[in-house]
């Protein structure tokens, strides 16, 4: 199930060509827009004719539904139609397809924006605000409704739900016409109109387009346009009791806001003639502007070790799996900001795995990598000891402090050093020190010496244990003309180096180490063996380790981070204080990702 991942098509880095970036290129160059007006809001063809040329070269969308939190799979559709929007000096609309009114909420609207604008895009340009919701047109939408049945293009159908979806026939088998499908224009009107008012229960009718009930297209055999809701919409409130669906209402939501390449997800392929036929229709009557917009599938983005599908997200969430929409294990864009991944490393990413026309999985690791490049660029260095051990230097004078100097950044001088307080007890890390050393351990062991990064070369004495036997201290003499950056430093060869922080001065900071949330790479997939009936729960591939949180001592500098700031913690990865519950001096942070890509699956 699991292919390698696609190689990103080639191109530049910052603007790789894709498919869709050929399909443009070659409208804008046979000049088909050229001649599009835009009077500066959305509207039908009489409210469009005779204003100003459109001054975006190409209009694209963001059309997410407001009933759930973003994923990182729209941040591949943000990416990409925010992305050609600004590189061909066109514009992305924000655009909430809001005809669902049980299912939609403003705290999504809310995240939704505040998700888009994170990521590094925005609706303003050409100085108007690109902001749209598909539930303001449905004035428009209703008006063309009865439209299309006056042309004798659509009706009402009573039908039971049973019954269409019985007489829709199937891949093999054409449909059956519905007793309803030859009303008259007269009596569909009427029966719409009461819809409309009230006058009907939910599931009484729903308003039919007339196409064709034996196309190999299902899509086209009569689809359903309106259907009679009795719920209070978001932003509508009670005004309407009649909803318009989806393959309706968003293509001529495109049409209505001169979209020119409506980019969508290959599942929607097969609705493509139903696309064209709705607003052809319209075009023709003279209600929309033309060249009509065009749609374009590419592959979704398919991720190893976590969900895309807000269903099994809600569930994750409600079910109490992880801690909210913004648990940093779970794949949302919110999750992914508590995380600490970065905007830019979404942006890097998106241009990596590219846009192509043939689903694939994209291995989650190709995820971090991206973030790591990036945090690597952005975040400054600092000491964490997150599995400590004392460490005891005996000969040290007692009472004595000194000041140890480091670098913020290896490979940016431009960004100074840091202080950090050095004393006679250190906390080091559990993993530096073995009593019988293994065969190529270079750090501490008794008779060996190593330098304490950017401080003294320490030689090892030996070790406290407990009642179990377990090491509790580890005791070392220090060589006070070692320091690092003097001159008497270039006298000691030493192999080991190991991180430290003062005891007295240090930080103990809560520090969550995240792991996959998932331990399997396709969750719910069957397994090896299963027969072919079977179907997974995606909740049993759960992995039960993907927190751990721990008390880490860290460099007293980190104690003033900032919710957001994000570092390096030397040795061990990136981390970020976490925005949602560190409070001013006493951060807490989150370990984004590895340093190095070391995963393997859980142990069980
Ligand atoms: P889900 O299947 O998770 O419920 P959705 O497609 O229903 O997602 P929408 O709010 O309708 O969610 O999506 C908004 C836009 O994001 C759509 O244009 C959709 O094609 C795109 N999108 C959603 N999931 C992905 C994905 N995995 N990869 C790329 N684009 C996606
Ligand atoms: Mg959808």
């Amino acid at each position: 199930m699991s292919a390698p991942p696609k190689p990103a098509d080639s191109g530049t880095e910052g603007q790789v060509h894709n498919f869709i970036r050929h399909w443009i290129d070659n409208d804008l160059a046979s000049g088909k827009y050229t001649r599009r007006v835009w009077s500066g809001k959305p509207g039908p063809a009489a409210a469009q004719a005779g204003t100003a040329a459109d001054p975006a070269k190409i209009r694209t969308r963001f059309p997410p539904e407001p009933n759930g939190y973003l994923h990182y799979g729209h941040a591949k559709s943000i990416c990409l139609n925010f992305g050609v929007a600004r590189d061909y000096e066109g514009v992305c609309h924000m655009r909430f397809d809001d005809t669902n009114p049980e299912k939609e909420e403003q705290e999504y609207v809310d995240s939704i924006l505040d998700a888009v604008h994170w990521l590094g895009f925005g609706w303003e340009k050409f100085g108007a605000d690109h902001l749209y919701y598909a539930s303001d047109y449905f004035d428009l939408l209703y008006g063309f409704a009865e439209l299309l049945i006056e042309k004798g293009l659509a009706y009402v159908d009573s039908q039971s739900a049973e019954q269409m979806r019985a007489n829709r026939g199937s891949l093999k088998d054409p449909g059956k016409a519905s007793p309803f499908r030859e009303r008259t224009p007269a009596e569909n009107i009427a029966l719409f109109r009461e819809m409309r008012d009230g006058k009907h229960d939910e599931g009484t009718h729903v308003l039919r387009l007339k196409i064709d009930m034996a196309s190999p297209n299902i899509n086209m055999r009569d689809p359903a346009i309106y259907r009679i809701r009795r719920a209070e919409h978001h932003r509508t409130g009670n005004k309407w009791c009649v909803y318009p669906l989806y393959d309706y209402t968003h293509c001529i939501s495109d049409a209505l806001e001169n979209i020119t390449h409506s980019l969508c997800t290959l599942e929607f392929e097969d609705h493509r003639p139903l696309y064209e036929w709705v607003i052809g229709k319209l075009a023709e009557f003279g209600q929309l502007q033309v060249p009509l917009p065009q749609q374009i599938e590419f592959a979704r983005l398919n991720l190893t070790y976590v969900v895309l599908s807000k269903r099994k997200l809600i569930q994750l969430v409600e079910e109490k799996h992880v801690s909210g929409w913004d648990d940093p294990r779970l794949p949302t864009l919110v999750g992914a900001r508590r995380r600490g991944y970065t905007a830019a490393g979404f942006r890097m990413f998106a241009e990596r795995i590219g846009v192509s026309k043939a689903d694939s999985w994209i291995d989650y690791s190709t995820l971090e990598e991206c973030m790591r490049e990036d945090l690597n660029n952005t975040a400054p260095r600092r000491v964490a000891v997150l599995d400590p051990l004392k460490l005891i230097i005996d000969n040290y004078p007692a009472g004595q402090e000194e000041e140890s100097r480091s670098p913020n950044h290896p490979q940016k001088p431009e960004w100074g050093e840091r202080v950090a307080p050095f004393s006679g007890e250190l906390w080091i890390e559990r993993e530096d020190f073995m009593e019988t050393p293994s065969k190529g351990y270079f750090r501490l062991f008794p008779g060996n010496k190593v330098r304490l990064r950017h401080g003294f070369v320490v030689e090892c004495t030996g070790c406290d244990k407990d009642a179990d036997g377990k090491v509790i201290a580890v005791h070392c003499n220090y060589f006070a003309d070692s320091k690092s950056g003097t001159e008497g430093s270039n006298n000691y060869k030493v192999k080991g180096n190991i991180h430290w922080v003062s005891a007295k001065h240090a930080y103990a900071a809560e520090v969550r180490m995240y792991d996959r949330l998932f331990k399997v790479p396709h969750p719910g997939a069957r397994r090896e063996g299963d027969a072919e009936n079977v179907e997974r729960d995606f909740l049993e591939d759960i992995n039960p380790n993907s927190v751990k949180v721990i008390t880490a001592y860290v460099e007293p500098l980190l104690k003033e981070a900032k919710a957001e700031e994000t570092f390096q913690f030397e040795r061990h990865g990136y981390f970020i204080a976490d925005r949602a519950d560190s409070k001013p001096g006493a951060p807490k942070f989150n370990r984004a990702v590895s340093l190095k890509d070391s995963w393997a699956p859980p142990k069980k």
